[in-house]
């Protein structure tokens, strides 16, 4: 194997309670059996829940981050609204910005581009969502649309570090279906290229690929080229999928 997968990192959306970390603490427990360090595993779980499991979970080997974020560094009349010094406070440690359900909502570019800013001036490490729709990887737009999402929501940002790329095709979400091989990686491929056109000196690109990755596709996901790890949805709900996952990435 090639890739080097630095990153499972699990999406909980509107899921989980205060008692569903026993799911989280199985799959800290099955991260013993792995060399320390040799990848990193993050939960995006409920605002809700962010400062109780980032304390429960302060000395083990996994990291808490939001599912989205307000795009104001500090306070501000947004009656529901949550920012990044409040997310940070709480305990976490990443946030998922630009996912599709999100731009879905009212998410453009332009205040994606805010929200990594904001997110970044308080130390938090983004998970940059891009990726295309049906519609438009049928009217061959999707290196367009991937180039425009990286271009606009990385305008006046000096560099990558803190930045993890996961590339989402919309229609891949949810749905059971992936791309074929030759689909992602020229896809994986595209995206690195424009990364490294606009950071020259970017070193460590990590792109992950996020849309109904499960224990049945995950031996074929492994072997595309340059892929840096995952960004599951579905199946992080599931302790034993997820950790099914890592062990069938690294046998
Ligand atoms: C997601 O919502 O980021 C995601 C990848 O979902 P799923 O794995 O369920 O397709």
């Amino acid at each position: 194997m090639t890739n080097k997968f630095n990153y499972f990192i699990g999406n909980w959306k509107m899921f989980g309670d205060l008692s569903s970390i026993r799911l989280i603490k199985k799959i800290s427990i099955n991260l013993n059996r792995f060399k320390k360090n040799k990848f990193k595993v993050v939960f995006c779980i409920p605002y809700t829940l962010i400062n109780s499991y980032s304390k429960q979970l302060k000395q083990s080997n996994i990291s808490i981050g939001a599912q989205n974020v307000h795009y104001l560094y500090e306070y501000g009349s947004y009656t529901g609204s949550i920012n990044s010094k409040m997310i940070k406070n709480a305990g976490a440690e990443y946030v998922i910005i630009g996912h599709s359900e999100n731009r879905i909502n009212g998410d453009t570019d332009t205040i994606i581009n805010k929200k990594i800013k904001s997110s970044l001036k308080n130390n938090i490490k983004i998970i940059l969502c891009i990726g295309e729709t049906n519609k438009q990887k049928i009217n061959k737009q999707t290196n367009r649309i991937l180039k425009k999402q990286i271009v606009l929501s990385l305008k006046g940002i000096r560099s990558i570090k803190n930045i993890i790329f996961a590339y989402e095709p919309v229609w891949a979400i949810g749905t059971g279906k992936v791309p074929n091989k030759y689909e992602l990686s020229k896809n994986i491929l595209y995206i690195k290229s424009q990364i490294q056109n606009k950071f020259k000196k970017a070193q460590n690109i990590n792109i992950l690929y996020g849309g109904s990755v499960n224990p049945r596709n995950i031996v074929e996901l492994n072997s595309i080229d340059h892929l840096n790890g995952y960004l599951i949805g579905g199946a992080s709900k599931s302790s034993k999928k997820f950790i099914d996952i890592m062990n069938k990435t690294y046998k």
